[in-house]
């Protein structure tokens, strides 16, 4: 790699498998002047709280924190949609200097009167934690003359990184577990935690674990209720898939209520079977395990044939991922080992030193392990390895295109299933389409390398260049 890629203090965060023992480092403040993939604290927030449909949110904050968070994923509601609407404070100069309780008092009381949902959640952002305004003071007081639960959540965007987001998420949902009515919820129930409902994906999963024989009582926080949420101490197991965002939740659920958690995966074959079959061990239930192994049979029969043919085609090429979390990174990794695929680098936003340890065991020799990347370190790597397919978020997509790279979006805003077995079929057919798509035969890089490989094959031959 050229050194003009990665700077001096990046180098610590980068592992290229093989050519060096095992070692990273992750977890940290984003270096400055580095333009990290990351977003804030408060996005961290906003994209695990978002999904809850029947909930006011409100950005105590300028503009541009609202504009930036609005309507930010995919994730599909079967009732309410308040959630896609951003409401948001607009602190101006005058507020910054005299304080923007009042504002945000109004403004809770306008829309608590205007939308009566069953909950609000209130972000603070940067400049709310710099003048200091007393937002927990502001919620209890509406709180009391509305009603309703009126959730701070205190995710001052300069705090820290996205993973301080999850757990002020967290902290925040925290205060509504526990005031539900629990009676008549089965002992084979659980709540899934984590999926955020993006194009019907917690539906599909729902539909899998009722069918099994388990009642799901809280959707923590795809296609998510807050009366769902107020009741969810009443299951017995917390099924939470990706290794940030809401497992803080349910580490709070065990301390508190004793509720158990398994971490699963609904990506790939492998993660989502071996995620049915968690649940059924849990369970002790053979009746229930039985199920899982015959829907697993009958899912796999249905998508094996249209899976083969996409493999034949995929077969060899090579794959960059790029996530937020690396929970979701092992599954992509097996998942392109299902369509015939390597995978040549992999990283993450806010993968832990577990989580990279476990990604260089299954990776393959050379493979770039990157923690908190940015667009020129992405780039080089693309480049270096000469990748068919790019995946990742809305921050990675120009990127590939820019260099002339095939492109999956495996994040919030994608309009297609990746979930369950269904989802691992629509994946490889994403790939597929995007891998074998002519259309990168006349851009830049490819024209380019063709241009190369002609010119070293003439000048192999002797003819003039
Ligand atoms: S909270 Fe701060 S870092 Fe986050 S969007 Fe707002 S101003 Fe930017």
């Amino acid at each position: 790699m050229k050194a003009s890629a990665v700077l001096r203090e990046r180098e610590s965060q980068i592992h290229r498998k093989g050519k060096e023992p095992f070692s990273i480092e992750c977890n940290k403040e984003s270096l400055a002047g580095a333009v990290s993939q990351r977003a804030c604290v408060f996005c961290g927030s906003r994209v695990v709280l978002y999904p809850i449909a029947d909930a006011l949110h409100l950005v105590h904050g300028p503009i541009g924190c609202a504009v930036y968070t609005w309507d930010i994923r995919g994730a599909l509601s079967s009732g309410p949609e308040l959630h896609r609407l951003s409401f948001s404070t607009d602190l101006q100069e005058m507020d910054v200097i005299f304080g923007g309780e009042k504002k945000l008092y109004n403004a809770l009381i306008e829309l608590i009167d205007r939308h009566s949902p069953k909950a609000a959640f209130v972000y603070s952002t940067c400049i709310v934690g710099i003048i200091g305004d007393d937002m927990g003071a502001v919620c209890n007081r509406v709180s009391k003359e509305k009603g309703i639960p009126v959730l701070p959540v205190m995710s001052e965007g300069f705090k820290g990184n996205k993973r301080e987001g999850y757990q002020a998420a967290c902290d925040a949902m925290f205060k509504l577990v526990g005031t539900g009515d629990t009676t008549a919820i089965s002992p084979h129930s659980i709540n899934i935690l984590g999926d955020f409902n993006l194009a019907g994906e917690i539906w599909l999963i729902q539909e899998y674990f009722n069918k099994i024989g388990i009642e799901v009582v809280a959707k923590i926080t795809g296609d998510g209720r807050v009366d769902d949420i107020r009741r969810a101490h009443g299951a017995s197991l917390n099924v939470v898939q990706c290794s940030g965002a809401t497992m803080e939740l349910a580490n709070m659920m065990k301390r508190d209520f004793g509720i158990p958690s398994v971490r699963v995966s609904y990506f790939g074959i492998e993660d989502m079977a071996d995620a049915l079959y968690d649940v059924a061990e849990f369970f002790k239930d053979p009746v229930i395990m039985d199920k899982a192994k015959s829907l697993v049979r009958s899912e796999i029969e249905k998508i094996m044939p249209e899976l083969n043919r996409y493999k034949a085609a995929l077969k060899g090429k090579k794959a960059a991922i790029y996530v937020g979390g690396a929970f979701k990174a092992f599954s992509l990794v097996k998942a392109f080992r299902t369509i015939g695929m390597d995978v040549v680098m992999v990283g993450s936003q806010t993968g832990t030193k577990e989580d990279y340890e476990e990604l260089q065991e299954i990776t393959d020799q050379g493979t770039i392990i990157v923690d908190d990347s940015n667009p020129l370190e992405l780039s080089s790597f693309l480049k270096e390895k000469d990748v068919d397919v790019f995946v990742g978020g809305v921050k990675e997509r120009p990127i590939a295109y820019k260099l002339g790279v095939a492109f999956c979006d495996h994040n919030h805003e994608r309009k297609e299933m990746l979930a369950g077995f269904q989802g691992m079929l629509n994946f490889a057919k994403e790939v597929y389409t995007s891998v074998m798509s002519p259309v990168w035969k006349f851009v830049p890089r490819r024209t380019k390398r063709e241009f190369d490989v002609g010119l070293v094959e003439r000048i192999n031959k002797g003819e003039k260049p």
